[in-house]
Order: structure tokens, then sequence, then C-alpha cells
């Protein structure tokens, strides 16, 4: 391979839509036209793109969860040679829930440049139009099936503060959506968006509880995102609270200092109104 420094290879990691052939950008379709080789999920997806811009087709590589480690190698070689190597994956941004990822950490590892087309996303298309605070979220994209994993995630999940935003099957969104409400609680605002800039698109809005019978009345086809609520922040302690609490952990036999500590921790709360609060505790006891 010649040296990275002496090339102009470059990897460029160019979004494509997310239904709507319209949301391919010029700048994404430029690149994908000047691209000496195009790393695709699939080729036949990817060559009716290219048809529909009424491009030639260049080298298409395979990069698929299978493929993309075995198709570093030859990719690093084409980037060594000066070629540009255009990423796309089946639809969306290439790396989110999709291959791209390994791609990159090579080719920078390894000194070439990495460029990036924006495209669509459907995690920020649904988010955005959910209803729910898009000022801090999380992406899950999809849960582990089952096992340990899918239950520590669900865990973290429900006691996330900020919006978490997950991609799920049609076939499996009941069991998810039944899963999420086992530890979230009904009540737990969500939002579905499906078929995101297609012709069925829509967006449902309501409580998990509701997306349940929703789930029931209508069999769920397409694509969709669930976009959850964040776990409610809980009610700021009062002084009642602390005392209590203080009480409590003192009857316990703990010292007043360790006992501070432990409840300004549960409670959230500045240890000194805790150690204070468990001062006026013993001040009364000995009055
Ligand atoms: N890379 C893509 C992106 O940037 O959004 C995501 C690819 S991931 C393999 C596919 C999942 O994304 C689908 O199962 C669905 O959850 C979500 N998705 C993709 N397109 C969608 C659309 N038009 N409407 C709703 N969800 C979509």
């Amino acid at each position: 391979m010649s040296s990275p420094d002496s090339s102009p290879g470059k990897l460029v990691l160019v979004g494509t839509p997310i239904g709507n052939l319209g949301d391919m950008s010029e700048r994404g379709a430029d690149a994908l036209r000047r691209a000496d080789a195009i790393a695709c999920e699939d080729t036949r997806r990817t060559g009716r793109l290219l048809a529909h811009l009424g491009f030639r087709t260049p080298a298409l590589l395979v990069v698929n969860d299978h493929t993309e480690e075995g198709a570093i190698d030859d990719i690093l070689t084409r980037l060594g040679r000066g070629e540009r190597v255009a990423v796309v994956s089946d639809a969306g941004m290439p790396g989110i829930s999709d291959p791209g990822e390994r791609l990159v950490v090579a080719a920078s590892n390894a000194g070439f440049v990495i460029e990036v087309v924006p495209g669509p996303s459907a995690a920020i298309t649904g988010l955005v139009a959910s209803g729910l605070p898009a000022g801090r979220f999380v992406f899950e994209g999809f849960l582990p099936r089952k096992g340990s994993g899918r239950t520590a995630r669900l865990a973290e999940i429900s006691a996330e503060r900020r919006t978490v935003v997950l991609y799920e099957a049609p076939h499996r969104l009941e069991r998810t959506l039944s899963d999420l409400t086992a530890g979230c609680g009904g009540e737990r605002r969500v939002a579905l968006a499906r078929e995101l800039t297609k012709m069925h698109e829509e967006f449902w809005r309501g409580t998990l509880d509701e997306s349940l019978i929703r789930c029931a009345e209508i069999e769920p086809r397409g694509e969709y995102v669930i976009i959850l609520d964040g776990a409610p922040v809980p009610a700021a302690a009062t002084d009642e609270d602390v005392r209590i609490a203080m009480q409590r952990s003192m009857t316990s036999g703990k010292s007043t200092r360790d006992a501070a500590t432990e409840v300004a921790a549960s409670l959230g709360v500045a240890k000194r109104r805790a150690y204070d609060a468990g001062l006026a505790l013993t001040l009364e006891s000995e009055a």
C-alpha cells in the first residue's frame, strides 16, 4: 500500500434517504458520482439508488455486518491507491445501527481522511416530530433480542432521565413496548414514528399502556422508531423527608456523619443539610 500521506484517498460517508428518494442531497449524489468504489450493504438496493440518480455504477463492495471486518483490507488498499471510497447503508446514515463504524476506525487509524455527507437518519427524524424533549436524548438503536443483555438494557432505559430513541422491527414492536411498560410503568409517554418520509408516514403519541392497546388494534407494519420519555425527576425532598430518613438511619445504629452520607445520596440532598437534621434530632432527644 502506498503511503496515505502522499495519496488523496478518502473515505466518504454518505447519508441516503430513509424512504423518500427526494431526500437524497445534491452533495451526497455528487459524492456517489465521484466515487471510485461504493461500499454498500446490498448491491441491488444501492444499484437502484444509483439508477434513480442516473449514474454509472462504479465498483460496489458489499460491506454488511458479516463482511465489514473482511472488507477493511481491500478498502484500505484502495484508499492507499488514492481512490475515493464512498460508504452508504441501505437507508439513512451509515454507522447508525448499520455498518460503517469499523471502516471509519480502520481508515482513520491508517491516517486517511474521513469525509461525511450528512443525510437523514430515522432516529433524529422521529425524535424531532415526537413531541418529546429533544434537548437531551440517548440513542439505543435495537435492543438485544433476549437474555441478560436485554434485561440489563431495559433496566438502564427505565431509569434514564433523557428521552430514549429505539429502533424496532414491526413484528417485535408489541413485545418491546410490553417490556418497556413493565420496566417504566404504563403512564410513561411514548411516541411511535412509522414509515418516516414515506407515503404512509404516521406519528402516534400516547402512554405506554395506550401503545399496547394500539398494537392490539392494528397489526404493526412497516418501519418504526420508538421515542420514549425520560424517567420523571423525583420531587425534591422536603425537610420532613430528610428528618425521617435521618431518624431511620440513626436509629439503625449509624453515626450522624454516616447517616448524613447515606441520606444525602439516597434523597439527593446536600450532606450538610442531612447532618444538621441529624444534630437537631440528637438535641431533641437530649432535651
Ligand atoms: N442507518 C439508519 C438510520 O440512520 O436511521 C438505520 C438503519 S436500521 C438497520 C433500520 C431501522 O431504522 C428500522 O428497523 C427502523 O427501526 C428504523 N427506520 C429506518 N427507516 C425508517 C423509516 N422510514 N421510518 C421509521 N423507522 C425507520
